[in-house]
């Protein structure tokens, strides 16, 4: 091994002091040094730059200066417990700071214990600014959300659409067999619609549905489910009731929208129901009765809730 003078290696100990300080400078992350006490120490120029500050503003100051209100006591907490750990311990987490201007930001911030040329710890923090990312993630989650609702609800009434709710009845048949608990369903469609449609327009009849519905749904209780089965024909399921109680409901409804007026031509509009309890296993026939007295319900004058018999 070749022989140094120590002089030549106190002038490569200088210049390595010196590289190391130029690559903390450089660094295109923000960096900071903070005493035990949680005061800032050193901060390279990616970190003021993040921050907003000039590095005057920051050298003294409590670290809790970036960070939001809320989450300085915890913080504080963390960076007390951090500076007495006896290990050689690293800390990686996400964060919302605060910089200068006010605005809320997501970093995470990794942080590592050292030792000073003092004796005594340091927290040496490397800060990588993800707001970007944590804005897309968010609103990536908001889109698959909106799509989720979109697969199962309805765009006009923003109800149930008929998929989704035909599932629902297919896990109501399947908690009823389980724990023997009763439901029962009603269809109801609207009276003489189509000649709203054609005296009024197509947009005037969809408010009327958005209305009717919107109606509706503010009469059932909160347990049951309201769907639109298509067209202005919908089903409601009503978990825990028998036909009786199922088919007072109905005439609430139905009494509720024929004493309303709808759209700006305030026009009247009647439905006519079919009601039926569960009684067999399977959920087609269950809305084939339902339908059946649905039907019963036009032919006898419109206007009106009609149980299923057992006949049906
Ligand atoms: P009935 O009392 O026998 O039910 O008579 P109806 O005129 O309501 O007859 P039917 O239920 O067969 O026709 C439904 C009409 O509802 C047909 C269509 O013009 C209208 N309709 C269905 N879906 C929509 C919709 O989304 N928007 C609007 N505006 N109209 C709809
Ligand atoms: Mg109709
Ligand atoms: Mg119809």
């Amino acid at each position: 091994m070749k022989e140094i003078s120590p002089d030549k290696l106190y002038q490569l100990f200088n210049r390595s002091k010196r590289n190391t300080e130029n690559v903390i400078k450089a660094a295109p992350i923000g960096i900071c040094i903070t005493t035990p006490s949680g005061h800032f120490e050193m901060v390279n120029p990616a970190y003021c730059e993040f921050y907003g500050y000039r590095p005057e503003e920051l050298l003294g100051q409590h670290f809790t200066q970036v960070v939001p209100e809320e989450n300085r006591a915890i913080l504080s907490a963390l960076h007390d417990e951090f500076m007495r750990g006896s290990e050689n311990q690293e800390l990686r987490q996400e964060w919302d700071v605060v910089v200068k201007s006010g605005e809320m930001r997501t970093v995470i911030a990794e942080a590592a214990r050292i030792e000073a040329d003092d004796g005594e710890p340091r927290k040496v923090t490397f800060v990588i600014d993800i707001t970007q990312r944590k804005r897309l993630e968010e609103r990536l989650k908001q889109a698959n959300e909106r799509l989720d609702h979109l697969a199962h609800h309805d765009e006009l009434t923003e109800l149930l659409n008929r998929r989704a709710g035909l599932q629902r009845l297919e896990e109501e048949i399947k908690r009823c067999e389980r724990y023997g608990t009763p439901f029962s369903i009603a269809m109801y469609d609207l009276d003489n619609f189509k000649a709203i449609n054609d005296t009024y327009g197509h947009n005037s009849g969809d408010s009327v549905l958005k209305q009717i519905t919107t109606l509706v749904s503010g009469v059932l209780r909160d347990t049951d489910l309201h769907i639109r089965l298509g067209g202005e024909e919908f089903l409601i399921i009503m978990p825990g009731v028998y036909a009786e109680e199922a088919y007072q409901g109905m005439e609430r409804v139905r009494k509720s929208v024929a004493q309303q007026t709808f759209s700006e031509h305030q026009l009247t509009v009647t439905l006519s129901s079919g009601v039926a309890s569960y009684a067999e296993a399977s959920g087609t026939r269950l809305l084939d009765r339902a339908d059946k007295a649905m039907y019963q319900a036009k032919q006898t004058g419109r206007n009106r809730v009609v149980i299923a018999s057992s006949s049906m």
